[in-house]
């Protein structure tokens, strides 16, 4: 039950019109893996990928086999990627679920083995995507190991290759040399695995930056047509309506986006309280905000259990009936306090935005000068956290519902 007001709106219309977007950008040279882990960057996993399988999304990506699962049971027929590999005890629930498992260790192969053989299942049964570390040094075959892994994935007979992926470090740096070393890599890990004989249906590479840059997308594409396979990128957070900036190498910042892109969460709460103070009142924990003024506060149930950075302190800054109103004290645990001293007719129970748009004139303003949309995103947050919006969006807690909304 949740009862405490304060929820996260995931909007089905704008998830729906980035993919579109997205989709256009990559055609014709790549299908589109959504990638949905992470319970979807924070939007709900359960509430995103039945609507992106739906829109057409060749696969899903998830996290772990937990999160598989939830997502099988609503989206029966979609070829789902598990990305972070495989635990010892999730190698059944892998095969019951139809999960495809990344993979790039003996330990994994011995697992599905076990697994399969458990099961008497057939020769060829069983899928797997291979990937290959090109120069991120984090998961993925090296190409020292690869003939050593392509070995004993031709020994256990009940596993076949179907998909062979690697991921770029710094694909909005596009300058970045980075980039250009790690495609020759997967190159010429590709050609190894051609010469001993598997032919993945599967290759993939990039997410959101190298499709939104697109320079990438038909080297890679004629990469995966050389070997007869499908090609596909990798999208998160567009899909959800962000992407970082493209940059040069020194930081300058370059490209345009291709497209314009929603976010597609709305973060809200409501005023649970309002007080006046006067000069020399300390607000919240540490005294950090003393008033210099009379000033009017709105108290707002929630706070860094629900995900709302700590770092917003005295820095970040809300919605509330299309005013800004900046966040005064310590953000603390269940509870922030935003000043609403400029803000006129401010009334508890007012709906306030934490990530999300507002105008004055929804809230009965004259339009004019207070006609503006106002915005508050989750790159605003980051900012002002410093960090990523990434983060920002999956610190969202679990104690903040998701609501699909039309
Ligand atoms: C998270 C992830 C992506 C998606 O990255 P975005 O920057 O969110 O588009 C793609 N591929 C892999 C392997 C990932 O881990």
């Amino acid at each position: 039950m949740h009862t405490r007001p304060i929820w996260a709106e995931i909007s089905r219309p704008r998830l729906i019109s980035n993919f579109k977007k997205l989709q256009a950008v990559a055609a014709p040279h790549a299908g589109l893996l959504a990638v949905v882990k992470a319970d979807a960057y924070g939007h709900g996993v359960t509430i995103c990928a039945p609507w992106l399988a739906e829109a057409g999304a060749e696969w899903l990506g998830v996290t772990s086999v937990e999160e598989g699962v939830a997502v099988r049971r609503r989206c029966p027929q979609a070829r789902i990627l598990v990305m972070c590999g495989l635990w010892p005890g999730e190698e059944d629930a892998v095969l019951e679920y139809k999960l495809v498992p990344t993979i790039w260790t003996v330990q994994h192969i011995a697992l599905l083995t076990r697994a399969a053989e458990r099961r008497k299942l057939s020769p060829q049964s069983v899928p797997m995507h291979l990937e290959i570390d090109t120069g991120m040094s984090r998961q993925g075959v090296g190409l020292d190991e690869l003939l050593a892994i392509l070995d004993r994935i031709r020994a256990t007979p009940a596993l076949y290759l179907d998909g062979v992926f690697t991921h770029f470090s710094s694909p909005e740096i596009l300058d970045s040399p980075q980039n250009d070393a790690q495609q020759q890599h997967f190159a010429e890990a590709l050609g190894r695995i051609a010469t001993a004989r598997f032919h993945p249906t599967w290759i993939h590479a990039g997410n959101s930056s190298t499709l939104l840059a697109r320079d990438r997308l038909a080297p890679l594409s004629a990469l995966a047509r050389q070997y007869n396979a499908k090609f596909l990128v990798r999208p998160g957070l567009a899909l959800y309506g962000y992407a970082l900036p493209f940059v040069q190498i020194d930081g300058v910042q370059t490209r345009e986006m291709p497209v314009a892109l929603e976010p597609v969460l709305r973060w809200k709460t409501r005023i649970a309280a309002l007080r006046a103070i006067e000069a020399g009142t300390a607000v919240g924990y540490g005294a950090t905000f003393v008033a210099t003024q009379t000033m009017r506060l709105a108290l707002l149930p929630v706070g860094y259990a629900d995900g709302l950075n700590r770092r917003l302190s005295n820095c970040g800054s809300v919605l509330v009936r299309g005013h800004r109103a900046a966040i005064v004290g310590r953000v603390s645990m269940d509870l922030t306090i935003v000043d609403v001293s400029q803000i006129p007719d401010v009334a508890v129970g007012d709906e306030v935005a934490l990530i999300g748009e507002q105008s004055a004139s929804q809230f009965g303003e004259q339009a004019g000068a207070n006609g503006t949309m106002l915005r508050v995103t989750a790159e605003d947050q980051a900012r002002w956290a410093g960090t990523i919006c990434y983060e920002i969006l999956c610190a969202i807690s679990v104690r903040v519902p998701r609501v699909g909304v039309e």
